[in-house]
Parts: C-alpha cells; structure tokens; sequence
C-alpha cells in the first residue's frame, strides 16, 4: 500500500508537472490558471483559488492514468485526501525550512517562488510534490532563504469576484503585455 502510495504520487507529480508547464505555455490555459496565480497574498487557503476547468482537467489526467494502471482504491484514496493536505501545507505562510530535503518534497517556500512576481521566478517550480522534478527538467528556483517580496499574475487583469472569476477565461480582454 505503501509502495502503491508513493507509486502514485511520483506518477500524479510527473503529469501534474508537465499538465501544470502547459497551463503557463498555451495562452488559452493560461486564463484558466491565472485565476489561481491571481492570490497577492499568501496563505494557507490560496491553493483553494483555482478555476473549475484548472482543476478538472488536471485531476482527471492524474486520476485516469492511475485508475487504468490498476493502483487499489485505498492508496488512491489516501494520494487524494494527501494531496489536498499537501495544497495547503505549500501555500501556507510558514517560513521554515527542511535542509536538503527541501530538493526532495515540496516545502512553503519552493511553491511561494512559484507565486513570486519577480522576473527571475516566472515559470519555475512547477512540480506539487517533488522539486527535484524541476531540477530535470530545468525549472528549478529557490534562492537559499529568501522568499518572494510580492505575489500575483505579472500579465493578466483577473477579476476579484468568484463568478467574474469563472467568466474570465471565455471572454476577450486585452493582455497588459501585449
Ligand atoms: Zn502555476
Ligand atoms: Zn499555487
């Protein structure tokens, strides 16, 4: 169960990497992502800001593969109740630090940096459990003991209200950048 566990961590981390790049890449996405890029502060419920369609489709290419591998129900339940645990623990504001271990599993610290406004942060840290996934493939940013001065989307204008929020990928606006 344990080993089942892990398994599906590292495979959830693999396609949420890779599902997680492409929501920065593809401008389409990147409206459905900015909603949850669009916290300014951090804290503990920021994880929880995150568009429907963000949400379902990066779920469901996790969910999938593992369910058609064959994993039992107990340790994928288990992976879903760590992974929201997990959520929040990354987006807390709780300034601590892990050693070297903090290379192997993602601290506060790792996914604030994925949050952070300044330049040299913008698509960096996109594993949720592993950063060692950005170390391969070259994503990799977290300056010693420094955290991130400000946070929040450097190109989009994302609403504050919920249900602007949920419109805001389907309507046409105009990018500050462009
Ligand atoms: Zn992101
Ligand atoms: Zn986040």
């Amino acid at each position: 169960m344990v080993l089942q566990f892990l398994e599906i961590m590292f495979l959830a981390d693999v396609v949420q990497y890779w599902v997680h790049r492409l929501f920065h890449q593809i401008p389409w996405l990147c409206k459905f992502h900015a909603v949850h890029h669009s916290a300014e502060v951090m804290d503990w419920m920021a994880g929880n800001r995150l568009h429907l369609v963000d949400l379902a489709l990066t779920r469901r290419l996790i969910y999938i593969p593992s369910f058609v591998l064959g994993f039992d129900e107990f340790p994928m339940h288990a992976y879903i109740v760590f992974v929201s645990l997990h959520s929040v623990f990354i987006h807390a504001n709780l300034g601590f630090h892990l050693g070297w271990w903090r290379h192997v599993f993602a601290t506060p610290q790792f996914h604030h940096w994925h949050h952070g406004e300044e330049a040299v942060a913008i698509d960096k840290n996109f594993a949720v459990h592993f950063p060692f996934l950005d170390m391969i493939f070259g994503t990799f940013f977290m300056p010693g003991q420094r955290w991130p001065a400000s946070y929040g989307v450097h190109n989009e204008a994302v609403p504050h209200s919920f249900l602007k929020q949920f419109v805001y990928p389907f309507v046409k606006t105009n990018r500050n950048d462009d």
